[in-house]
């Protein structure tokens, strides 16, 4: 059973969590989703991870009480292969993990680069990563939440083909230096790389959660069974 952790501390983190649901089932995979809230829920059963987006300050300032971004970290440090996935804020954690930790990919972000919240945006994202493909035609509908509310239901047969754009939604994002990338480039907006994979880390500037394309999810749940192949 594949098992992946979910840093709950702020932000898009319950979106990540429906966004593993629908690629499980897009993908016939058992996978359980781990809440992680403090150091001690992470340990060596997580096969991958995911730091959500939302706002790095507030997601270091949340984890100073339960240090769950160290205990991630260590857990980072100590398994190198597992695969993790960090977005928007999660990416500039995996950027600049501060604590003295080294970086876990190798580029330079910038916060708020883009500007302010009204320069958020959509747009169509060319990605070169090998996604495994969604393999039902049909969706599901997930449960309702704690406060009644309906999921958005997804869209049929989003994005079937690794050719077609991925998109993209930009949020008050951060940016690469483009000059500084020491790693693969996977993800671009035009000329501009907007995701990049150093090893096993994935960190892209947008926020997939957000869309009902899954290939990123599908990515990371393919990555932990080829660990564990
Ligand atoms: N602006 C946020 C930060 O600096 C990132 C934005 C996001 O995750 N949507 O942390």
């Amino acid at each position: 059973m594949v098992r992946i952790g979910v840093a709950m501390l702020q932000g898009a983190r319950h979106e990540h969590c429906e966004a593993i649901q629908h690629a499980a089932y897009e993908m016939n995979a058992e996978v359980e989703i781990v809440q992680l809230r403090k150091a001690s829920d992470i340990d060596s059963t997580i096969h991958g991870l995911i730091l959500p987006g939302g706002e790095s300050t507030t997601m270091r300032i949340a984890s100073q009480s339960e240090s769950l971004l160290d205990g991630i970290f260590y857990w980072m440090v100590t398994y190198p292969d597992r695969p993790v996935l960090g977005t928007c804020a999660g990416a500039i954690l995996l950027a600049n993990p501060g604590h003295d930790q080294t970086p876990f990919i190798d580029v330079e972000v910038a916060r708020n680069a883009w500007g302010r919240q009204r320069f958020s945006f959509e747009a169509p994202v060319e990605i070169s990563l090998d996604t495994p493909d969604n393999t039902k035609d049909a969706t599901i509908e997930l449960a309702r939440d704690k406060f009644n509310h309906k999921p958005l239901p997804m869209a049929k047969h989003a994005a079937k083909s690794q050719q077609d754009a991925f998109p993209g939604v930009f949020i008050r994002a951060p940016r690469f230096n483009q000059e500084s990338i020491n790693c693969r480039k996977v993800a671009m907006l035009n000329d501009e790389t907007v995701g990049v994979l150093d090893g096993s880390k994935l960190a892209l500037t947008f926020h997939p959660e957000l869309t009902d394309d899954r290939r990123f999810h599908r990515w990371l749940i393919n990555q932990i069974t080829h660990n564990n192949r």
